[in-house]
């Protein structure tokens, strides 16, 4: 059993599923050797901000085709981590799709790290902790980041103490 909660995505746990189980394939049949890595390809699109409205459709369809015509049980039960975050958690797979947007904060292309000036005290341990130099900012006074720099990767929240970087 896994234990999930708002801050896993759904899509993003749906492209790992996927992903996982193209490797295991073992490529006899069509169905399944190529329906999965098109799904793969399409989540991994949607985490990438590239999905497209069609998407949902196709892979439902997909994961029909892929049931219907794989030979042992992997390729049957193969597209459920799709079927069954679709049918869940659809709006997820839409924020990711229309409004470009990964509410679990977790699709890197699709978030982006701030710092609350509110809470900052400049203590300056995310900028020393970032390995693209991408926070600046005084000693005791609150830090920023440039946005061409970073890189999101959540070094920056994981070493605050003051919960003062966000995900946006
Ligand atoms: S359904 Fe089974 S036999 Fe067919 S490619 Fe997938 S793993 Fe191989
Ligand atoms: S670690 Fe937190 S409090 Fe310290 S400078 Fe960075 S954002 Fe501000
Ligand atoms: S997310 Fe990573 S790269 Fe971006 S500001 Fe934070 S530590 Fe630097």
């Amino acid at each position: 059993m896994i234990v999930m909660d708002e801050d896993n995505c759904m899509v993003d746990v749906a492209r790992y599923f996927i992903e996982f189980l193209k490797g295991e394939s073992c490529g006899k049949c069509v169905p399944c050797r190529e329906g999965l890595a098109k799904l793969s390809e399409i989540l991994t699109r949607i985490t990438r901000g590239e999905g497209r409205p069609e998407d949902l459709e196709t892979m439902t369809d997909l994961a029909e085709i892929i049931h219907d015509g794989a030979l042992c049980g992997l390729g049957r039960s193969a597209a459920n981590p799709v079927l069954s975050t679709l049918r869940y958690f659809k709006d997820e797979y839409l924020a990711h799709i229309n409004d470009k947007k990964c509410p679990a904060g977790v699709c890197r292309d699709l978030i982006k790290y701030t710092i609350n000036t509110e809470k900052c005290n400049g203590c300056g341990v995310c900028a020393r902790n970032c390995s693209t130099k991408a926070i600046s900012g005084e000693k005791r006074k609150a830090h920023t980041i440039n946005q061409e720099l970073c890189v999101q990767c959540g070094v920056c929240e994981d070493s605050c103490k003051f919960g003062a970087v966000t995900i946006r």
